[in-house]
């Protein structure tokens, strides 16, 4: 069969344009530039997709930049955390990059910026510049500050980075426009002072630090990006990307990028991934975190990728989403429904089926003779190129308390007196014939006869009947504790709602069942994928050790998404 060629996304467009066009003499670079001050959630892994893809696809490199300008938020914990979920999605970087190990660069620019009359330093606040930026159709007004000169405005700002002026009480602002119709232009702050918190490379050599916009394209071009592709959110920053650059390239040549006075990155905006019942943002998953509202960063209900991991999603499944959702310019939301669908798809190609008992109750079949036996099952029914397993079956079973009925009426197919035959999954046929009850009339032991000529793979094996059950054999059965996991909101769009997104959370996102699971489940090892039959789709936690098992569900069964 002929494969079917993907049609490209308007990025690809974009550099398939500018290689014909001979641009950046075919070279392509492309960067993921995550702060390291939280873990990678599934947005950006979008952004991933997307920058290692083009580099993938058109024999070019995609680097790692940490941009790590703001020390107060920052950790290695998490530069250590972003590398390790990157390489486990199966991308390979570069080189890696530091915003920081630029600081000198950008300090030494800030210094040209004031001595070309660029630049100045502001004592307001933060409140005052807030107040005076004016809005999209009328003016702001400019600072009291802005025409000082050249040489205080040097001064005062070494004074800055010498730690002599106290945090909040200065800035350097960029002197562009404060009638300008795009907002950034009105005098964007290019340095702050923060002096509470020591960064976590440089320590406490700076107490100025760049803002993302005097960093993110010096950063780019520093290293030679071609493609600097992000999210739309910053494409009302790309006028004021574009006029930073334009102080530094062409005429303005300042040799602090070895291709010379023409190149220069190119900054390119695709929508931002947003799925229901979920959020996306660091800020809020640090809060649900920190406040014990989440079990880590890697509990299975998050939508970070440690998390997903331990849910069961695999990187394939992951990258599988990201080309069905493609990459436009329209901001929208997914739902949540096809996330489960593209990773119930492929674990259903792959996942061993398996018997496990969520709510037990004993089965006794009165005419089994002798000491049990060992039974063939496919994995996958039908699938015998996929293997098989082995199942312990002997005279005591645990079959779900909800497949017998003491009394049942002529539509419950399952075990209940009164000759009905019913088939034990890959295995006999039985009727059941009685139960025993304790004081309180609970059921607590079903009795029931088999037909020794009804095995399953043997002639007898394919007389049909209306039900099957599942069972596991008591003697060899394993304990597992099962996650049954359910999303993490109650509401659709947590990030849109007015009360406080805490007050959101689903109630019943995590509910615990002490299951019987059948023996070849004993050495499964974490991260192995299984069916568990009628129940949904299961991985074995990073909680699990040897003698205690620990299942997370995956996903359901059922396929809600609509296509
Ligand atoms: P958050 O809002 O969760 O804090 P962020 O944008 O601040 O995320 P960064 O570490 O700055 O996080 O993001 C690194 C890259 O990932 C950026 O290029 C950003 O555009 C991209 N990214 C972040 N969130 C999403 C998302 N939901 N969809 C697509 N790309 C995203
Ligand atoms: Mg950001």
């Amino acid at each position: 069969m002929e494969e079917q060629e993907k049609s490209l996304n308007f990025i690809e467009q974009i550099v398939e344009q500018d290689l014909a066009e001979g641009k950046n003499d075919g070279r392509i670079q492309t960067r993921f530039p995550p702060e390291p001050n939280g873990y990678l959630h599934i947005g950006h892994v979008k952004a991933i997709c997307m920058d290692f893809g083009i580099a993938e696809k058109y024999n070019g490199v995609c680097n790692l930049r940490f941009d790590d300008t703001n020390p107060a938020k920052e950790d290695t914990e998490y530069v250590e955390t972003i590398e390790r979920d990157i390489a486990w999605l199966g991308f390979k970087w570069g080189k890696i990059f530091y915003a920081s190990d630029y600081f000198q660069q950008l300090y030494d620019l800030a210094i040209r910026f004031i001595k070309e009359g660029k630049a100045y330093v502001d004592e307001q606040t933060a409140e005052q510049i807030a107040e005076q930026k004016g809005t999209p159709t009328e003016p702001g007004v400019a600072s009291p500050y802005r025409d000082r000169p050249i040489e205080e405005n040097l001064r005062l700002f070494e004074a800055m980075q010498r730690g002599e002026i106290e945090e909040g009480k200065m800035v350097l602002r960029a002197k562009i426009d404060m009638a300008n119709p795009n907002m950034h232009f009105r005098d964007p702050i290019m340095y702050r002072i923060i002096t509470s918190h020591p960064h976590h490379r440089t320590g406490t050599k700076w107490k100025v630090y760049p803002m993302y916009d005097f960093a993110h394209g010096q950063s780019d071009y520093f290293e030679g990006v071609t493609h600097s592709i992000c999210t739309l959110e910053f494409e009302v920053h790309r006028p004021l990307y574009d006029y930073f650059l334009d102080q530094i390239t062409g005429e303005n040549f300042a040799g602090l990028s070895p291709y010379g006075p023409d190149y220069r990155p190119k900054q390119r905006e695709f929508n931002r991934l947003n799925i229901t019942y979920t959020v996306m943002s660091k800020r809020k998953m640090l809060t649900l975190v920190k406040e014990g509202l989440v079990a880590g960063w890697d509990d299975p209900r998050m939508p970070t990728v440690c998390g997903l991991r331990r849910r069961g999603y695999t990187p394939q499944a992951i990258r599988t989403f990201m080309d069905k959702i493609g990459y436009t310019k329209v901001e929208g939301m997914i739902d949540q429904g096809l996330l489960e669908h593209v990773i119930r798809e492929d674990l259903k190609e792959t996942a061993p089926r398996v018997c496990a008992i969520f709510d037990p109750v004993k089965l006794v079949i009165t005419n089994y003779e002798g000491e049990g036996e060992t039974l063939i099952a496919e994995n996958i029914d039908g699938h015998e190129e996929l293997g098989t397993r082995e199942m312990k079956f002997g005279k005591e079973l645990w079959i779900e308390r909800g497949d017998f009925l003491e009394e049942a009426d002529n539509k419950f197919y399952r075990l209940s007196p009164g000759g009905r035959e019913v088939r034990l999954k890959a295995s006999y046929i039985i009727q059941a014939t009685g139960c025993e009850k304790d004081a309180n009339g609970n059921i607590t032991t079903v009795y029931a006869t088999y037909d020794p000529d009804s095995k399953s793979g043997t002639e007898g094996g394919n007389r049909k009947t209306k039900a099957t059950i599942n069972w596991v054999e008591c003697n060899s059965a394993v304990d597992a504790e099962v996650r049954l996991y359910d999303r993490l909101f109650a509401v659709e769009n947590p990030s849109a709602d007015e009360r406080d997104f805490r007050e959101l959370l689903n109630p019943d996102s995590l509910k615990v069942v002490n299951a019987k699971v059948e023996a070849s489940l004993k050495d499964a090892k974490m991260q192995d994928h299984f069916q568990l039959l009628k129940q949904g789709y299961f991985v074995v936690d990073d909680d699990s050790k040897p003698d205690h098992l620990v299942l997370n569900r995956t996903c359901s069964l059922k396929d809600n998404y609509l296509k």
